[in-house]
């Protein structure tokens, strides 16, 4: 606001630059001209009574020679036809209304007057200024005139002549008409007004336009310039030509425009390399991301699986038994553990070498692996040990599966299964269930444990299912 009332002096006539200028050079015209105007009127109605006083006492002036004359020879009776004669004379711009002739006394000795003219009654306002100046008039030696207004808007000169023959014998007084004079002054008057106005309305208008082309077209050029570089029209310059003070800001606007419009593409193409190199770094990043999560899946696969067998590891085993059993826990489901012990492995492994063995250990694994259900879990518990959970499966249903899975691995041909004590490759094993045999996951698993070295002492190649006959074998052993 403070800045607003700071920024101008000019009375804000309208919203445009355009107005407040034209106001602003006009203004002192119009006052100048106003001014001058009225000297005008005034010189130009004092030139139009001067000429109406000239008329008339040119009118009149003729008459005070003769008529002195007959004054001076007592011939009065002369002196009314003198004056009817200037009644009849015409003179341009004015008009005898009456003229009369007084004596050196003061007393009327002739009079005409004019046929519509109604003459003031005498003595009827000794104190009009007509009177006063009447009776100045007729002791003055020197002629004297007074205007005064007339009926119905007319203006009237009263006029008096000395008649002088050597001696002053009288006056001679006329009043004319010079309404003819003062209309045309007041023609005179209103033309000059008008021709004021009509030079002042002139003067605004070529100011206006003078001023809209060396002003405002250049601060209107600056001004929408601006406004498309503020719309991100960048390469927008203002044309202003010439080297005035607009001229000289409009190049200094235009130089500014273009180091702006210079650094905002260099800032551009700054960004743009910054975007494509973030961008490539990105990508980098992705692709590093990528063989870090091969590379993690990788590593949680080899730390979940046998590396030999490719079944899953024995730690894994443990976890995913807990889990199972913590599980059970909440919602019971009865599982198996089925430990598997392929038999005389020692022997396979001296007889045929130990890469054999490790063909061996790596069919047994495929051959259990494709006898157990999806839903099945089996690991390789060590050396040549496997086991497997089985998800709700009870105990009865446990032992099934492990003989098959037994009948499996004795009807293999394994390469050199032959040269066994027992002419092929066979496997022993102990089943143990939750929650009919165990209360935990390290139970459960000693009782398949307990139960596959019964099944071992009892000959090999056969499943032990754990309970009473698992304790007999126990005892018989430890009797022995
Ligand atoms: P049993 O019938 O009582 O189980 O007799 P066994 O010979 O199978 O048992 P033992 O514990 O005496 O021998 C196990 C053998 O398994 C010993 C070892 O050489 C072999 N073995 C363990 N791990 C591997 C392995 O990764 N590869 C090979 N080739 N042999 C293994
Ligand atoms: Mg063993
Ligand atoms: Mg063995």
């Amino acid at each position: 606001m403070s800045q607003d009332r700071r920024r101008t002096w000019i009375p804000t006539l309208g919203t445009s630059i355009r107005w407040r200028l034209t106001f602003a050079t006009a203004i002192p015209v119009l006052i100048v001209l106003t001014v001058a105007g009225a000297l005008l009127v005034k010189e130009t109605r004092e030139r139009y009574a001067q000429v109406a006083r000239e008329r008339a006492w040119t009118h009149l002036a003729p008459l005070a020679v003769p008529c002195a004359r007959a004054m001076a020879v007592h011939a009065l009776d002369r002196l009314d036809g003198y004056l009817a004669e200037a009644v009849n004379v015409r003179t341009e711009g004015v008009r005898l209304l009456d003229a009369r002739i007084y004596d050196s006394l003061g007393d009327q000795v002739a009079s005409v007057v004019a046929g519509d003219f109604a003459l003031p009654k005498e003595g009827a306002a000794s104190e009009d200024s007509l009177e006063v100046w009447r009776r100045q008039a007729l002791r003055s030696d020197t002629g004297s005139w007074l205007e005064k207004p007339g009926p119905n808007g007319t203006l009237q000169l009263h006029v008096s002549v000395p008649t002088i023959s050597a001696l002053r014998w009288g006056t001679l007084f006329a009043t004319f008409d010079v309404s003819g004079i003062h209309t045309e002054a007041q023609r005179t008057q209103a033309w000059m007004i008008g021709l004021i106005l009509l030079v002042t309305l002139t003067l605004m208008f070529t100011l206006r336009l003078a001023l809209a082309q060396m002003v405002v077209f250049p601060v209107d050029e600056l001004a929408r310039t601006a406004g498309s570089i503020r719309d991100g029209q960048l390469d927008a310059r203002a044309w202003v030509p010439g080297h005035d003070e607009l001229g000289r800001l409009a190049r200094d606007f235009n130089a500014m425009a273009t180091e702006l419009e210079t650094y905002t593409h260099s800032l551009e193409l700054k960004v743009e390399e910054r975007t494509a190199e973030v961008r490539r770094k990105q990508r980098e990043l992705e692709r590093v991301n990528d063989r870090l999560a091969d590379a993690v899946e990788e590593l949680e696969r080899l730390a979940t699986i046998d590396g030999l067998t490719g079944v899953f590891n024995r730690r894994h085993f443990d976890e995913t038994l807990a889990f199972e059993f913590r599980r059970g826990e909440r919602s019971p489901h009865p599982f198996c553990v089925i430990m598997i012990d392929v038999d005389h492995f020692k022997v396979y492994n001296d007889t045929n070498g130990h890469q054999e063995g490790d063909v061996a250990l790596q069919l047994v694994a495929k051959l259990l692996g494709e006898h157990l259900r999806g839903t099945d879990f089996l690991a390789r518990y060590g050396g040549e040990e496997f086991v497997a959970l089985l998800l709700d499966t009870p105990k009865e249903s446990g032992l099934r599966v492990a003989e098959g899975l037994r009948a499996a691995i004795a009807m293999a041909d394994f390469p050199c299964g032959a040269k066994q004590p027992m002419g092929r490759v066979t496997a022993s094993m102990g089943v143990a269930a939750w929650p009919s045999d165990a209360r935990g996951p390290d139970e459960v698993l000693e009782c398949a444990d307990r139960s596959l070295y019964a099944a071992k002492r009892l000959g090999r190649n056969r499943v032990m299912g754990f309970g009473p006959a698992v304790v007999e074998t126990e005892d018989e052993s430890r009797g022995s």
